[in-house]
């Protein structure tokens, strides 16, 4: 009896292996942090051969403490940090390149070479996204453009790109030896190279930036079977049939399946993923259109997404760049020391700011400092600049749609933090709602895994999973909540044109 599924969420600060029941519930985890490698400010890489194999170890941990095997295992679903490029040398397996992450910047000079032809937003109709340093596509031409002898290879053929589901795909599936280069809808439409309606590579874009065509990755559906675990490993034999990049899942776990559905994710960074069904919407107010999932054959379903560069990242970054504090759940201490921000204001944004302003040449500001300000209202500010980013991206997705959201289904490792979580409900005016089960991302590609293969009968028994764990209500007066806006959005505008 294959009683469980097996859930790889490949992330940005760590790898991780989830094994759910048919409840939807944890039964064992395997957890591994990689290394963070910053070369030069504003760069972000990570080794991708220490990712496999952290992968394969985490894999270990999750069956060994479950005390299962793969017998018991009916399928695996992956779930990843998206944009993070990986290329690759086919002949051999290795890397030629480490992985450049999602958070780089360096490809600011390729944004602004492609930009001088249209602007940022010239192919946004057919990609939903604007040319922007955070998109894969931009990552890979800096590869072949910086990496000696990466271009020639790239045209003979030897050269594979993927993001880190289809770089782990590729290794779980026998890589040299035949592994399946695929990738899922959701993470293609967030390489600035998958045109929204075909759900192909448009190869006319592919031309506009110089990347070989065979260098792509197959288009998937989310959820089907791509291919069965090599020999080597502890999972040999078991299916491949969940992929969805990280936001998509989490919104996929929390049983967000319909149109006007959301949720906010509070990682490193955060995210809004806001479904609007089977329909392409474009938005007027910054926000990204990207895929939200497709199962197998049906109708793919759109998102309007709103993406926040930092959010928990500030928190470490105080805890190490600052040692202001010695861990994450120590900035709530710290913030509770004092009644309110004292007048501070903290715009963090380190990699220029996302949306709703897609400004590349933003840097981070803390602004209306006094005498009295002390670390516990710096604290504050910090965590305050997470629930102020939130609001902006919550009122562009109320502006595209017309039809504001009631309620906010939230996850991810800030959740945790009740003092964000109740300023987040006061700012936002509407209620917080978290779940039982907070590891929606890995849950969603289990999801995805698991429809493939008959575990799960269709998202009527998915939804029944979901579960109301807590739920923050606003207590905010209107007054108050309106002065706190507008100084935010004052502080934001001091943040432009630092890059010169
Ligand atoms: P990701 O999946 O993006 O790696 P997680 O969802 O695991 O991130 O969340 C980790 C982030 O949450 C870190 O950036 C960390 O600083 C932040 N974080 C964790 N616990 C707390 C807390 N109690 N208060 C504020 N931030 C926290």
């Amino acid at each position: 009896m294959s009683d469980y599924i097996l859930s790889i969420d490949q992330g940005t600060t760590s790898s991780r292996a989830i094994i759910f029941d048919k409840a939807g519930s944890i039964v064992s985890t395997g957890q591994l942090e990689h290394e963070q490698i910053f070369p030069q400010a504003g760069w972000v890489e990570h080794d991708p051969r220490e990712i496999w194999d952290n992968v394969r170890e985490v894999i270990g941990q999750a069956l060994s403490k479950a005390n299962i095997t793969r017998h018991d295992i009916r399928a695996v679903g992956i779930t990843n940090q998206r944009e993070t490029a990986v290329v690759w040398d086919k002949t051999t397996g290795v890397p030629v390149y480490n992985a450049i992450v999602w958070q780089d910047t360096r490809t600011q000079p390729i944004v602004d070479r492609l930009a001088a032809d249209g602007g940022v937003e010239r192919f946004k109709k057919r990609v939903g996204l604007p040319l922007a340093t955070y998109f894969s596509g931009t990552k890979i031409v800096w590869i072949l453009e910086n990496v000696p002898g990466a271009r020639e290879k790239a045209e003979a053929g030897d050269l594979l790109f993927g993001t880190t589901d289809c770089w782990v795909l590729w290794n779980l599936t026998g890589g040299v030896d035949g592994g399946v280069h695929a990738t899922d809808v959701t993470n293609a439409s967030r390489t600035l190279f998958m045109d929204l309606e075909t759900l192909q590579w448009d190869d006319e874009i592919l031309g506009i930036f110089d990347v070989p065509r065979s260098m792509m990755p197959d288009i998937r559906s989310s959820s089907e079977v791509y291919g069965t675990i090599s020999e080597n490993s502890l999972l040999r034999e078991v299916p491949v049939a969940g992929i969805l990049g990280d936001q998509q899942a989490a919104t996929f776990g929390q049983a967000a399946f319909d149109q006007g559905e959301a949720k906010n994710t509070y990682g490193t960074g955060n995210f809004l993923i806001f479904n609007t069904g089977t329909e392409i919407v474009h938005s007027k107010n910054g926000l990204l259109t990207t895929l939200g999932y497709q199962l197998g054959t049906d109708a793919p379903h759109y998102a309007l997404e709103g993406s926040i560069a930092v959010t928990g990242s500030l928190v470490q970054w105080m805890r190490d760049n600052l040692g202001m504090i010695a861990s994450a759940p120590e900035i709530e201490t710290l913030a509770n020391t004092v009644e309110d921000n004292g007048g501070a204001y903290f715009v963090p944004a380190f990699s220029g700011l996302f949306a709703p302003y897609w400004r590349a040449d933003a840097r981070g500001a803390l602004v209306g400092l006094t005498r009295f300000v002390n670390r516990g209202h710096i604290a504050r500010a910090a965590l305050e600049a997470t629930a102020f980013q939130t609001r902006e991206v919550i009122d562009a997705v109320n502006a595209d749609s017309g039809v504001p959201l009631t309620e906010i289904k939230v996850d991810g490792g800030m959740i945790a933090n009740n003092t964000l979580m109740q300023f987040q409900a006061d700012i936002l005016g509407v209620p917080v709602v978290r779940p039982v089960v907070a590891e929606t991302t890995a849950l969603g590609a289990a999801y995805a895994a698991g429809l493939a293969v008959g575990f799960w009968s269709g998202l009527d028994e998915l939804r029944a999973n979901w579960q109301e764990d807590s739920r923050w209500v606003p207590k905010m007066d209107v007054e108050e909540r309106d002065r706190q806006l507008r100084n935010w959005k004052k502080a934001v505008t001091k943040t432009f044109d630092w890059v010169d």
